[in-house]
Order: C-alpha cells, then structure tokens, then sequence
C-alpha cells in the first residue's frame, strides 16, 4: 500500500466516522472474517462501523464474533440503502468489481464517499480512492492483519479481532496448503494464537459442524463425479432437484469442489450447481500447478477469481454447459 495512502487513511480516520463494510455476494469465511475483523477494529476507535453483506452468509459462519450485527442487504433494501447514502467512508473487503455485490451495485454507483478497497484478486476495477490490491496473499484476512499494523494499530488486535482474522487466513489458505500460504502467513497465526485464537476450536466450528444431510448431499456429489483421465480432469454436477432433495441450505456445497482434485493425477476439476431461481448453473474450478483457471473461467464461463480457484456462471442448461465444458477441455493442454 501507498505510504500517502496510509497517511491519507489515518486523517480520515482520525475522528469517528460512520463507516460501511462490504463483502462479496454470497460471503465466505475470508469475506465474513475480514468484514468482521475490520468492523471490531474501528468499534475500538470509536468509528460507526456497520457490516452489509449483499446476501444471507451460511450458516456455518455464524459464529463468528459480530456476525449477529451484520445487515444483509436482499433482506432489507431500504434501510440498508440509507445506511450506505449516511456513510462517510465505504470499506469494500474481498473483492474488486462492484458487480460481485449483486443488486447493491446499483446503489454503491451513486455513493460519494471514498472506497477503500483490501483485495487479493486478480485485475481490480478503479472505483477505489484507496487500494491495498495484491495477489500474492492466500486471504483478504492475512491482508488486513497487515492493514491495521500499517495504520500503526498492530497492538489493537485482540482475541476477538484475532478469531476473524484467523478463520478467513483457514478457509482461504484450504487449512494452510494453497500456494499463497508463506512463512509471514504462519508467523501473523502464531501471533494471533498466542493472542488467544481458539485454533482448534475454529476448525471444528467450520469444518466438523455439518449436517446429516450435508453428508449425503456430499455422497451423491462425490458419486456424479466424473473424470476425464486423458486431460487430467474431473467434474462434478449437482441439479436443483438433488439439492432439494437433501433439504440443501445455503453452504452446503461449500467445498465439495476441491474433492476433484484428490484423485491422482487429475489437475483440473470443477462443480456445477444448478440455481433454478436465478435460472443459472453456477461453477467453481479448482486447479493444482500452472492451468490458469481464472483466466479460464474469465474466457468462457463469465467470472474469475485466482490462478487455483476460480468461479463463473452459465446460463445454458446442465447438459448444453456440461457439453461446453468437455469441449473445452478437449482443446487445452492440463
Ligand atoms: P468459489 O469457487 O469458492 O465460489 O470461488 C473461488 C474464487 O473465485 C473466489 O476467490 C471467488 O471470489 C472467485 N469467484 C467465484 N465466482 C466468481 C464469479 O462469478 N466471478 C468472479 N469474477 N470471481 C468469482
Ligand atoms: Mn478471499
């Protein structure tokens, strides 16, 4: 980050401000952490922090600290429309394109107070007056540990900041094995347990909390599972009827995904899940090595994301995207 940046930031925040924060449509574990971490951090600072999520967060996030605070937008366009209009600064966590926030763009547009943007995706828009961009960190969460320390604050982050911290740095880091995961990423978790963070705790809150029907749902995925050996790939499906008929709830195919790649050999795999209300099919792709699959999901399926995980959408059937998607791969070299 910009040295007169970090200067700039400390002016503005200086005095009490009403401040908003955004994570990504449909957040997860980093986008919740980071949110949340930054929200208990300018509470400290007597700042009116407010966290909008565009939409419901799963449930196997709702443990964490101040999630009982947060204003989902979808729920509750009005008031959380005036909130945005009232704020004086507009933190937006995790992401970097105004269109990942769904219908709330429409009102982020018209804003004019300055965003400040704390991101570790790929090409980021401009409608940040403050950008701490990077892609070499493995989570939003690592980013903002950095972030207070550069305000100067390091000696803020308590238990309670720490536990935010801590679970987006898990969830995204896939418990520490994707490629972003360095020495600075352990030594900030060494610091944050030596603060307190319940570092087994956390892990079973969100990896060992699922439900009876979470596990079979995850049964009938691993058993759709297709592979691909010839192109070390493989693919999952998952229709709207199967979801419905394991009672499927927000986050329940949280990570089904990454199953895809514990096959031997295969590099390259992806899911895709059927959204009959929004009349999409929407992806997830995961590689291990050099297949660049954000940029794939970015050429053909509409999204983006990062080198290993990437996401996009299709707005072809199950059959028609699935026929694309081994066309596809047919053609490239894994
Ligand atoms: P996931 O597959 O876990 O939903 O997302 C993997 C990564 O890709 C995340 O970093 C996420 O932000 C990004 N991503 C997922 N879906 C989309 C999408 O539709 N568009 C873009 N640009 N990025 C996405
Ligand atoms: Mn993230």
């Amino acid at each position: 980050m910009k040295i007169q940046d970090i200067q700039a930031l400390k002016s503005l925040l200086a005095a009490p401000k009403k401040i908003a924060i955004i994570p990504h449509r449909s957040p997860d574990g980093d986008a919740m952490g980071s949110t949340l971490g930054l929200y208990h951090f300018l509470k400290k600072y007597n700042h009116e922090p407010i966290v909008i999520a565009p939409n419901e967060f799963p449930d196997f996030l709702s443990w964490i600290p101040g999630s009982e605070t947060v204003k989902i937008f979808e729920k509750d366009k009005e008031n959380c429309s005036k909130i945005l209009e009232e704020a004086e600064l507009i933190f937006t966590l995790d992401f970097n394109a105004l269109h990942r926030v769904g219908e709330m763009e429409k009102v982020l547009e018209k804003l004019t107070a300055p965003f400040i943007m704390i991101d570790h995706h790929q090409k980021p828009d401009s409608y940040a007056a403050y950008m701490y961009s990077d892609t070499s960190f493995g989570s939003t969460c690592e980013m903002l540990y950095n972030f207070i320390n550069f305000l100067g604050e390091g000696q803020a982050i308590d238990k309670i900041i720490g536990t935010c911290i801590y679970t987006g740095i898990l969830t995204d880091s896939g418990s520490f094995k994707f490629p972003g995961t360095t020495g600075n990423t352990h030594r900030i978790v060494a610091d944050l347990i030596d603060l307190g963070v319940e570092n087994t705790l956390i892990p079973a809150l969100l990896f060992e909390n699922s439900s009876y029907n979470r596990l079979q749902l995850l049964g009938r995925a691993l058993q759709n599972m297709k592979v691909i050996p010839e192109h070390h790939t493989s693919y999952i499906t998952l229709t709207q009827e199967e979801l419905n008929s394991f009672q499927h709830v927000k986050g329940d195919t949280e990570g089904i995904v990454n199953y895809g790649l514990s096959i031997k050999g295969i590099h390259f795999t992806a899911i895709f899940i059927e959204n009959k209300d929004e009349n999409i099919i929407k992806i997830s792709f995961r590689s291990q090595g050099g297949f660049d699959v954000n940029q794939f999901a970015r050429d053909h399926f509409n999204g983006g994301g990062h080198r290993n995980a990437a996401g996009g959408k299709s707005e072809l059937s199950m059959a028609e995207t699935i026929h694309k998607f081994e066309d596809l791969v047919t053609k490239i070299t894994i």
